[in-house]
């Protein structure tokens, strides 16, 4: 993640933001054989890996159904179909995550609604939430559902969440691309809403090597309407098809690396949160850092930090990147700043949290292969150059 136009960094020995090297050195020859296998097999769509990995994932998050598709943004469109949620229809999410989320909701013609979000957590506010809610109504729209966005890997509070969807008879979905494995008071992410949708983009915690992504609930219904949807909206024992759907299968060369991959997640879930650790402490009396949200385990998609005012932001990361520590904003815009989002309606309380986060966030390294020696050099460049 190179900022164009600067010299290279004097520190020589490159810092990887996300390293995806070093995991497929510790599981190459796992992934070798198993892609093999499919090459082998010749099963390039739907193959028996896919089929598997469902499984698996199912069982990994005991969230009952797992329905893999093309991407995560491919996940929340499908869900967006499978409740017929279109036109007229208002969705609820929180304005400081990444575009996609509202972009599903638009593709459908259902206007999302942006709420505002919590300081500490970076998810949604529940009191915005509730204005949200009747904000739609008084613009006319026809409240459907909730996406609440697991920002950074850090589920977002869905007792309260579900509380008001069960209250105005909205659906609940987590956009969960950046937080599968984590957990909340003991429940997997899968399990937290009725749906559940995730990415496997190589740069998330669980990517694999291309676009991939899952939905899952608990209903065996959605399950099999989901099925359908994303291979073209067929049925499931005939060569008849009874409703438009997508061309959205997860390849199954993609789902046998994420077999291979599964097996050393939990490990790398930890290593996750030890990193983490070991950022707050060193860090935690320079800036604001992530707060520990009780009952609730993060998967670190980012190690996002909020700078004090009066630090200049920009040359900041221009002093980082010269010494060889990469960086980067998430988000730097709120989705209701963003041009083709930017007349939605919003809480009409405004969104000062999502808009104070996009001018003062910033992300360091985070992945499971961070060394401590490493680290120790990102933590005193950063305390250095604070200053
Ligand atoms: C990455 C991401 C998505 C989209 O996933 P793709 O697989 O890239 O389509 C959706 N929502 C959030 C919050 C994400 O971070």
């Amino acid at each position: 993640m190179a900022i164009t136009g600067l010299p290279e960094p004097a520190w020589r020995k490159p810092i990887a933001f996300i390293d995806l090297v070093a995991q497929q050195e510790r599981i190459r020859s796992r992934i070798d054989a198993a892609l093999h296998t499919v090459l082998d097999d010749g099963n390039f769509i739907m193959g028996r890996q896919v089929g598997e990995l469902e499984q698996l994932l199912a069982a990994f998050t005991g969230a009952g159904n797992c329905v893999t598709c093309g991407n995560g943004t491919d996940a929340l469109q499908l869900v967006m179909m499978a409740e017929g949620i279109g036109p007229g229809d208002g969705v609820i999410i929180p304005s400081f995550t990444f575009v996609a989320t509202a972009e599903a909701v638009m593709e459908r013609g259902a206007s999302p609604v942006f709420a505002d979000v919590d300081a500490s957590t970076f998810n949604i506010s529940v009191a915005s939430l509730k204005r949200c809610v009747q904000q739609a109504k008084t613009d006319g729209l026809k409240p459907r559902a909730i996406i609440a966005v697991d920002l950074f890997g850090l589920p977002a509070d869905y007792p309260a969440i579900r509380e008001i969807a069960a209250e105005e008879g909205l659906v609940v979905i987590a956009d969960a691309a950046q937080s599968f494995g984590a957990s909340l008071n003991g429940d997997a992410v899968g399990t937290l809403a009725d749906y559940t949708t995730t990415s496997f983009y190589p740069a998330k915690p669980f990517g694999c090597y291309g676009d991939g992504g899952a939905v899952f609930t608990a209903s065996e219904a959605a399950s099999e309407l989901l099925q359908s949807l994303r291979f073209h909206g067929r049925s499931p024992d005939s060569n008849d098809h009874f409703r438009v759907g997508l061309n959205s299968r997860l390849d199954t060369l993609q789902a046998a690396i994420l077999i291979e991959k599964l097996k050393i997640f939990p490990d790398e879930i930890d290593r996750r949160n030890t990193i983490a650790q070991l950022y707050g402490s060193r860090l935690g009396k320079l800036v604001t850092v992530p707060e520990a949200v009780d009952g609730a385990r993060s998967v670190w998609a980012q190690y996002t930090l909020r700078l004090p005012d009066g630090v200049d932001r920009a040359r900041l990361r221009v002093a980082l990147h010269n010494e060889g520590v990469p960086t980067a904003i998430y988000y730097p815009r709120p989705l209701h700043q963003v041009s083709i989002y930017g007349k939605s309606p919003r809480d009409p309380e405004g969104l000062a949290t999502a808009e104070q986060l996009a001018e003062s966030v910033l992300s360091l390294p985070m992945h499971a292969y961070l060394d401590s020696e490493t680290q120790d050099y990102i933590c005193a460049k950063f305390s250095q150059l604070l200053r």
